[in-house]
């Protein structure tokens, strides 16, 4: 046997994953558009709930074109559940780079696809070598794994000496054969047998090759990143009436989950009447007056080192405020306007009343769907 024959680890990879692999949908594809958007549905988020997600938006959006012409409240509604939403904008920018390209295709080498908006290391890695078949590396979480157990890398391989030394493995290990295949077969492995507790060396192909399990030492790596402690936070969010419909926030551009619509909701400082402090809120950032509000719930909630309670609050709104009989004296002081409706408010507040039909047709953020899940069990009484 020449050395050339000799199985590499990239041979022994490749030849399970040909018989392992999972039939994903975007794996039966090259389009680099298509994959694109697989990757970054796939961040953060599991693969069985992506696949719906990932063939309606592809069904809405089947090129960077008409996803770069859509209006962006369509793409978040399509995008609601998935989470994360500032995938979607930066998504919807990466399609406006590529359709704005003379061609109005994607560039073909990692580093021109690196420059596009929304674009990491990862990504351009994946799309080079997939859908293109450029020799390029990458390296997710999965990888990361896989890759500090084999070679006992130390550190935390998402920053300093142990990323750079997990990127130059994968480089050294890629073959100028099926670059795209070899990647996404590491990725598989990290995701069905080297998984992040009790990993399955008993079925893994590269198991006698393995530094971490040859030494028993496959708990050790990779290096765990310290962890903050989760701070508690409490949120009192509204269900807020009018004439059967409810109060609906578009949250503003630049902030969290711009974009995006939500029930009007504030942050609690210790000691604070929930009820209380949403009227508050309500009336000085909404102009809107309700009735008392009443307690008709709590439920949790998490976001990336935050743990929210959220107290939710029903109650009806007022169709005028004393801040709005303000506004509607005219410009020049002389005589009131007519007097604005809740409609009108709207436009002005970042505020809309909505049907119930309406919204569930919207794009809701999770604080407002776990709020109205709350209300839509809660007594009448309550
Ligand atoms: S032998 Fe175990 S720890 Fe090593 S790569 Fe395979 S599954 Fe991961």
């Amino acid at each position: 046997m020449t050395d050339a024959a000799l199985p590499t680890p990239a041979s022994e990879l490749i030849t399970w994953y040909d018989v392992a692999r999972r039939d994903l949908p975007w794996r039966r594809t090259r389009d680099p558009w298509s994959i694109l958007v697989s990757e970054v549905m796939l961040q953060q988020t599991r693969v069985e709930t992506v696949i719906p997600y990932y063939l309606r938006f592809l069904a809405r959006f089947p090129t960077p074109a008409a996803l770069a012409a859509a209006p962006l409240d369509e793409v978040l509604a399509l995008w609601a559940g998935l989470g994360y939403y500032r995938r979607a904008r930066l998504l919807k920018q990466t399609a406006q780079a590529v359709a704005a390209r003379p061609d109005g295709a994607f560039p073909r080498d990692a580093a021109s696809l690196a420059k596009l908006p929304g674009i990491g290391p990862y990504t351009a890695g994946a799309l080079a070598s997939i859908a293109f078949d450029a020799v390029e590396p990458l390296v997710d979480g999965n990888v990361a794994r896989v890759l500090a157990r084999l070679f006992r890398i130390e550190g935390d391989p998402r920053s300093g000496a142990a990323r750079k030394a997990v990127w130059a493995t994968a480089a050294q290990l890629l073959p100028r054969e099926r670059p795209g295949d070899f990647n996404q077969a590491l990725m598989e492995l990290g995701a069905t047998l080297c998984l992040p507790a009790n990993p399955r060396c008993s079925a893994c192909p590269l198991a006698h090759r393995c530094e971490a399990h040859r030494h028993s030492e496959v708990d050790r790596y990779p290096t765990p990143r310290p962890r903050p402690t989760p701070l508690a936070v409490r949120i009192a969010v509204g269900v807020v009436d009018a004439a059967g419909s409810i109060a609906v926030l578009r949250r503003r551009e630049g902030g969290r989950m711009a974009g995006l619509h939500d029930l009007p909701s504030c942050e609690l400082r210790a000691g604070d009447d929930a009820a209380v402090a949403l009227s508050r809120h309500l009336a000085a950032d909404h102009g809107i007056a309700t009735l008392p509000l009443r307690a008709i719930g709590t439920t949790r909630h998490a976001i990336t080192h935050h743990r929210i309670t959220l107290e939710v609050m029903a109650g009806a709104a007022l169709e005028r405020t004393p801040r709005n009989v303000v506004r509607e004296r005219a410009p020049d002081g002389g005589h009131d306007a007519a007097p604005l409706g809740l409609a009108a408010i709207a436009d002005e507040r970042g505020i809309e009343f909505v049907t119930r039909e309406r919204l569930a047709e919207l794009g809701l953020a999770a604080i407002g769907r776990k709020a109205l899940a709350v209300a839509a069990k809660a007594r009448p009484d309550q």
